[in-house]
């Protein structure tokens, strides 16, 4: 078998010299586990903070720990009640072509339900981060202008099609024109700012002004960075905010290290959270488990009716997925990015 190491700890964003393929032997379930040959795995924004040795709400993988995910795969052998041989699964396999896991942390697939990818993406964590998200922290209502950026990928197209679907404006910020035709065309934001088209926060703030005439009610955090800064600044009254992310500064090395050169000093944003009586809800998915079946039954018929659609962007081969990766934190995925493993 082949899995994918953290060689190093990067300083800034990732390179290829912070990843070592390895090849190893295939493992044995012990008591409780499955072992499962991986097809495909899934490459998400969160594994950027994994690489760091910081204090989070999860451990760094080692060095020379397997870069961990989520992936789907079929059982090869099972030593766990409830698993057989052939059955398809998503668990926390990740990034190898074989790997076990606790039984208890995986999670059976019908294939005829639905393809097994979409677990990875907009029937999985992504999509479900994206309907909590904006259900409990967002709390849309018709008639109200949303704002999400990272808006073609797997959680930013989700809260952009629920709210849509709520009677809200939805405003989508995404890098290039044509990450913001799918956003508009296949995900049926009303508009979408290429963000990447401006290179102060005061003119990417007047296109956001022009795309949201009355103001924005909920601005669902994905990114922070110069996004933030002007959507901050266009909140209405009684706003939300749900932080969900903030790729921007995920390579920064420290905390808003490249903040302050954008003016998003701690007294502008305190204060406008004060003045605007905003609702800033930081959250975690892992925390809301429980709430997984709720998604599932309540977005897998609007997948399967095309209410909800989704893109994936596939790489081919384990040994690709560290530029995959890296192309991710950059915006160089179009839909939700996976590595097809075998
Ligand atoms: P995406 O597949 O959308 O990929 C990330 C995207 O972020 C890139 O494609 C890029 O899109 C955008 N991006 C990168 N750098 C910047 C920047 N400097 N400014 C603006 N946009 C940038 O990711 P996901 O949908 O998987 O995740 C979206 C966010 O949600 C991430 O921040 C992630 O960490 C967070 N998240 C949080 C969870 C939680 O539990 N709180 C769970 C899951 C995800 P573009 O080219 O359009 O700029």
């Amino acid at each position: 078998m082949q899995q994918i190491v953290l060689a190093s700890r990067p300083t800034g964003a990732p390179s290829q010299e912070n990843f070592r393929l390895e090849s190893a032997a295939i493992p044995s379930p012990a008591e409780g586990e499955i072992l499962v040959k991986v097809s495909h795995m899934s490459l998400d924004p969160y594994m950027r903070g994994r690489m760091d040795d910081a204090k989070s709400y999860a451990a760094p993988v080692p060095i020379g720990g397997k870069m961990e995910g989520g992936s789907v795969g079929v059982v090869l052998s099972s030593n766990a009640p409830g698993f057989a041989e052939g059955d398809h699964v998503f668990g926390p396999f990740g990034w190898a072509t074989h790997s076990t896991a606790n039984a208890k942390m995986c999670r059976k697939l019908d294939p005829a339900q639905a393809p097994v990818t979409t677990s990875l993406g907009v029937l999985g964590m992504p999509g479900f981060t994206g309907w909590l998200g904006l259900k409990e922290y967002g709390r849309p209502k018709a008639g109200e202008t949303l704002a999400v950026a990272a808006a073609t990928g797997p959680v930013g197209s989700m809260v952009g099609q629920l709210a849509k679907a709520q009677g809200l404006r939805t405003v989508g910020i995404a890098g290039g024109a044509e990450k913001c035709a799918l956003a508009k065309d296949s995900f049926g934001f009303d508009a979408c700012i290429d963000h990447r088209a401006y290179d102060n926060v005061k003119d990417l703030r007047k296109a956001m002004k022009d795309a949201a005439p009355d103001g924005i009610d909920v601005y669902f955090e994905n990114v922070g960075g110069p996004v933030l800064d002007a959507a901050l600044s266009l909140m209405n009254p009684h706003g939300r905010i749900p932080v969900c992310g903030m790729i921007a500064w995920y390579n920064a090395g420290g905390l808003g290290a490249d903040a302050a050169g954008q003016g998003l000093t701690a007294p502008k944003i305190w204060r406008t959270i004060l003045v605007n009586f905003l609702s800033v809800n930081g959250f975690i998915i892992s925390n809301h488990w429980d709430r997984f079946p709720e998604f599932v039954a309540e977005v897998a018929p609007m997948i399967a009716d095309g209410r909800v659609k989704y893109q994936e962007d596939i790489t081919e081969g384990l040994e690709n997925a560290p530029q995959a990766f890296m192309d991710l934190l950059t915006g160089g995925n179009h839909g939700k990015a996976i590595v097809k493993v075998g």
